[in-house]
């Protein structure tokens, strides 16, 4: 899928400064040296939109990576977890994150394991009588100081920013969006990365967030 079709989620862009990238395993482009080192893949990200001539790279549902090797947050004892359940966005730190449609504030929390989330805020969002979330990882920390459990977050509010490695779980800068159906009781935190094995129940659990624009 190379059209990118929802409401935009970066502050000040619009649906043409988009492009789809990928990071699968396949990806001959991008080394394995660059997915581990932020640096190194920011400037990949970088000189790929330059190239493009846009400013967002967007993908990676149910994409299979080697991103995740590097961490034993995603090494259980039975399964390799590296298959990514939201779509990725990335380009500069500190942009902002626009909700993409009327909300309220479910948890939030700063994941701070290597290779984690960092800081997270999840959004409770009713839709013909059905409740669904929508997860933002790899924030800045500030994004979760005025935060309140049920505030209200109105449909192209810019409600958080982008974080640095630093704070981010060690990555380049990048939103992780992700549509979640059941929770399952968590608070600030839902996986984003399953194994093989797991995999027919997260990508039911965890929609295409393409498909999100059904919901306009
Ligand atoms: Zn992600």
């Amino acid at each position: 899928m190379n059209k990118f079709s929802f409401v935009p989620l970066i502050q000040g862009t619009e649906t043409t400064d988009y492009v789809h990238i990928c990071l699968s395993l396949s990806n001959g482009e991008l080394s394995t040296e660059a997915m581990d080192e932020p640096q190194l893949m920011h400037e990949h990200i970088k000189t790929f939109l330059s190239d493009q001539g846009k400013s967002i790279a967007y993908g990676g549902y149910l994409e299979e990576r080697s991103l995740y090797n590097r961490s034993s947050h995603f090494q259980s004892q039975h399964h390799k977890r590296n298959i990514h359940l939201g779509i990725d966005f990335w380009c500069d730190e500190n942009r902002g994150v626009c909700c993409p449609i009327n909300g309220v504030v479910h948890s939030f929390k700063d994941n701070e394991n290597f290779g984690d989330y960092g800081p997270t805020i999840i959004l409770e969002h009713t839709y013909k009588k059905s409740r669904f979330y929508t997860l933002y990882g790899h924030l800045t920390r500030e994004s979760l100081k005025d935060k309140n459990k049920g505030q209200q977050i109105k449909k192209g509010a810019v409600f958080a920013r982008i974080g640095e490695a630093a704070v981010n779980g060690n990555y380049a800068p990048h939103l992780h969006f992700q549509v979640i159906k059941d929770l399952e009781g968590k608070q600030g935190d839902y996986p984003g990365v399953c194994s093989a094995e797991e995999l027919s129940f997260y990508k039911k659990n965890c929609p295409d967030p393409l498909l999100f624009k059904a919901l306009e």
